[in-house]
Parts: structure tokens; sequence; C-alpha cells
């Protein structure tokens, strides 16, 4: 008895994780937007209601002193509902352009890469 009451529940969650609907017209996967175009990963620096801002380093040649220095840049992305909750500040992320969503916004949360996955 015991066996058959745990299986009903398992059904019952995946049943539930089906349900949850996305009614986000600008989620990449459940809405209309297409991605393409550049990928970006950089640390998540701020979450806000469906956006979050990235920044990561770059290196910049300066011709002047014929040396390189180290810029950061920063990146607005589109935050799907779906997605809200797996990801924090502080966390590593890729990002993909997409057409411009708003006057700051022309990328979209693409996956979060876990810190094992990064060092190889
Ligand atoms: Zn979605």
């Amino acid at each position: 008895m015991a066996k058959q009451k745990t299986k009903k529940s398992e059904k019952k969650e995946k049943k539930e994780e089906v349900n949850l609907e996305c009614r986000d017209k600008d989620c990449p996967e459940h809405g209309n937007l297409k991605l393409r175009g550049r990928t970006f990963k950089g640390v998540v620096i701020s979450k806000n209601e469906k956006r979050i801002a990235i920044e990561f380093e770059r290196m910049i040649y300066i011709k002047k002193y014929e040396r390189y220095a180290r810029t950061k840049t920063k990146i607005h992305a589109r935050l799907p509902r779906c997605r809200e909750k797996e990801v924090n500040i502080g966390d590593l992320v890729r990002v993909r352009e997409c057409r411009p969503l708003s006057k700051i916004i022309h990328f979209a949360f693409l996956e979060k890469i876990n810190p094992g996955e990064e060092k190889k």
C-alpha cells in the first residue's frame, strides 16, 4: 500500500510542473521571442521584475599607451517569469541577443552556468 501511495504522489508532482503556465510573450521558450546574435556571459549584479543586469570584464587596446586596459561592460537582459526563481545576484549566467524589448533591454536570459562547469 505504501509503495502505491508514493507512486501516486510522484505523478501529481509531475503534472503540476507541466501545468505551470508561462504567459510571458517575451519568453524564449514559451513565447514568441526569438534569440539570435551575440552571446555573453557575466555575473548578475542586480535583479528586478522581469529584468537582470549582468557585468563582465573586457580587454581594450589603448593605442596611445600600446597597452591593454580592463573595462567593464554592463548588459540588461530580459528574465522570463518561469526562470525567475533560479537566478540570484552573484550567479554566472549566459545571455543572448534578441530584438530590442525596450530602450535598454536587447538581450534575454539564456541559461545559468554552474561553477563546476565553468572550470572545465
Ligand atoms: Zn516561460
